[in-house]
Order: structure tokens, then C-alpha cells, then sequence
């Protein structure tokens, strides 16, 4: 078997607290509102003192939509327009308030619906040379396995 590299494409949009890989984000010390991914400065209070904030892995399902063409560049999945697989693609709404856009392990309208917990995995979404792409997306909580495609 052959080793694989794997290039996590959205590592740096990730953290780990405990055990758990969930959204790095970050969080105004003095109006306390929160950004993803983080930034170092505050568009409410124009305040620079920010600091990490772990977002957890876990929210609900706010609105969706399936992609169903390739697409546009910088994304780089090494798929072409005959090999594309349509997938899900939505915004999560983090306990928060936050709403993440982020693709979804689902793509299929009859299982998608507003309002449903999903929880983050890592999946695997393509190949650019020889290295595997993966990145972080949100799948319905009740199926949280990490998928291979
Ligand atoms: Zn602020």
C-alpha cells in the first residue's frame, strides 16, 4: 500500500480543545463578539484585543443548497466537469451565532433539512498531484463518521 500525502487544505481553520477538532474562531475581549475564521481586529467595536476561540464542532443546520457544477478557480480538487460528484454545501449555525458556510458530507435534498444538528468531520474531497485534499465539512449528527470518498 502506498503512502499518502495528505494536505489539510483548511488545517489552519481548525483546533483542537480536549479531544474535540472543532472551528478555530476568535472572540472580541471587549464586546465579546466572535469571528471565523479569526481576526485581529473588531468590526463592532473597532477593537484590536481578540483572542483565539475555540467554536466547537457542533450547530445546526441553517440553510443549504447542492453544488451541482465544478467549482470556479482557486478550487482545485483535480476533479474535471466529467468526474465532478455534486455535495452539499451550506451555512452552520454555531451555539454562538455564528453562521459558517462549509461543505456538507450530504448532498441530497431528501435528507437535508433546516433546523437539524450536524456536527464537523474531515473528509477527503480530492487529489491535486500526489497529495490527498482534505478539508473539514459538517455532516448530520445523528451519521458523524469521518467519510472517505
Ligand atoms: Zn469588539
Amino acid at each position: 500500500m502506498i503512502e499518502q500525502v495528505v494536505r489539510h487544505a483548511t488545517g489552519h481553520l481548525l483546533m483542537a480543545e480536549e479531544s474535540t477538532c472543532g472551528l478555530q474562531g476568535s472572540r472580541c475581549n471587549s464586546c465579546g463578539e466572535y469571528y471565523f475564521p479569526a481576526t485581529g481586529s473588531c468590526t463592532r467595536c473597532c477593537g484590536t484585543d481578540l483572542s483565539p476561540s475555540f467554536l466547537g464542532d457542533e450547530g445546526v443546520l441553517w440553510s443549504w443548497t447542492v453544488q451541482g457544477f465544478l467549482p470556479k478557480s482557486p478550487y482545485n480538487s483535480g476533479e474535471t466537469a466529467e468526474s465532478f460528484q455534486p455535495y452539499g454545501v451550506g451555512y452552520i449555525e454555531l451555539p454562538c451565532g455564528l453562521k459558517v458556510e462549509s461543505r456538507l458530507t450530504c448532498g441530497d435534498p431528501e435528507q437535508l433539512k433546516i433546523g437539524m444538528p450536524m456536527r464537523l468531520v474531515e473528509v477527503d474531497y480530492g487529489q491535486s498531484e500526489d497529495q490527498v485534499l482534505r478539508t473539514f465539512a459538517f455532516a448530520p449528527a445523528g451519521n458523524a463518521v469521518q467519510e472517505k470518498q
